[in-house]
């Protein structure tokens, strides 16, 4: 891939000629303005592309080649951050985004009663799996459409937008219809079909890094949906395998850092599976803040005793309703908000 930065004053016939010459020879563009300039992606595929012509151009200002693997999530291609619209709020911007809501929708009142809860301790995303991963086939695997059905009653009465993991490329389209935000689960991150079928729906998706997944490998399977013209991803860290037991996952605070270091894309913390027990769920919570996430999405459950997935990382309302009031500290510490 090579990016071409247009000079400041280029014209609209300068930049036409410029995506003319990489469509001529079947090479994928890819565009980003940015607030003075226009930056023209083009892939080469592979193909060893003439730089110096396109160097010649009338309104070029400089070509530069992206060495990176993942190369329209780089920051090489984007230097500004991804912000885009979810509900009234913004992600990637200076406020944070909570996501709150239980691991798995069990009825339509669970849902509901959730959502209200975490609405008033001040989530702006409503959570709740409706097609569940779970590691065993004997277990509970969510409610299907119904699940989803529910969800979206839950937004009608709260007005809370809604996120839910969609698992097989057969279910995007459906999934679409009632999600607001697409989530891609840590077992399926390099699912490559399902990455292509939520790439071409063009709705909003979270990418949950792999459970044993380099930082790279991610950014790759963010690459796979941004390839598809899709713009509007999220990362999320929700924890990796390491030799430690005492939690469920090791969570990588680090990931946070590189992933807004190497990407322009949202990044987003998942606490609760990153601990997995709700105890220390806050303090992970925290400190995702402190290290520049730009959001979270947090495992929110009225009687987790009773929960069928996930009870034990799953916090009561009252204490996500003070975690919120702790995180908005700790984002103004660091110039940030939770509005
Ligand atoms: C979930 O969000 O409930 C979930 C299954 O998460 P993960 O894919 O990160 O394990
Ligand atoms: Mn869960």
């Amino acid at each position: 891939m090579m990016i071409v930065i247009m000079k400041a004053q280029a014209t609209m016939k300068e930049k036409s000629a410029v995506i003319a010459w990489a469509e001529d020879a079947e090479y994928k563009v890819h565009l980003s303005e940015a607030s003075d300039h226009t930056v023209i992606g083009i892939v080469t595929g592979g193909h060893p592309a003439n730089h110096e012509q396109v160097e010649r151009m009338p309104g070029v200002e400089r070509v530069v080649p992206v060495l990176k693997p993942y190369k329209i999530a780089s920051r090489e291609f984007k230097p500004g951050n991804t912000i885009f619209p979810v509900g009234n709020q913004t992600v990637g911007d200076k406020g944070l985004v909570i996501m709150a809501g239980p691991c798995s929708v069990e009825s339509r009142s669970q849902i509901i009663e959730t959502a209200h809860a975490v609405k008033e301790a001040g989530a702006h995303i409503l959570r709740g799996g409706a097609f569940k991963p779970r590691t065993s086939p004997y277990s509970f695997q969510g409610l299907g459409e119904e699940g989803l059905k529910y969800m979206a009653e839950a937004r009608e009465e709260t007005g809370l937008p809604i996120i839910t993991e969609v698992m097989e490329p057969a279910l995007v389209p459906l999934v679409c219809e009632y999600a607001d935000i697409l989530q891609i689960g840590a077992r399926n991150m390099q699912n490559y079909a399902l990455l292509h079928a939520v790439g071409k729906s063009q709705h909003p998706v979270l990418l949950k890094r792999g459970m044993s997944s380099l930082i790279e490998e991610w950014l790759m399977c963010a690459e796979y949906i941004l390839s598809h013209g899709n713009t509007r991803v999220m990362l999320c860290e929700r924890g990796i395998r390491t030799f430690e037991t005492a939690t469920r996952n090791t969570f990588d605070i680090n990931a946070i850092a590189v992933a807004k270091h190497l990407t322009h894309l949202p990044v987003i913390a998942d606490p609760s599976h990153a601990t997995g027990k709700w105890e220390y769920v806050a303090a992970a919570a925290k400190a995702s803040v402190a290290a520049g996430a730009d959001g979270l999405i947090i495992e929110v459950h009225p009687r987790p005793t009773e929960a069928m997935s996930d009870g034990i990382q799953s916090l009561k309302p009252e204490k996500f309703a003070k975690l919120v009031k702790e995180m908005r500290a700790v984002a103004q510490a660091v110039g940030r908000d939770i509005e």
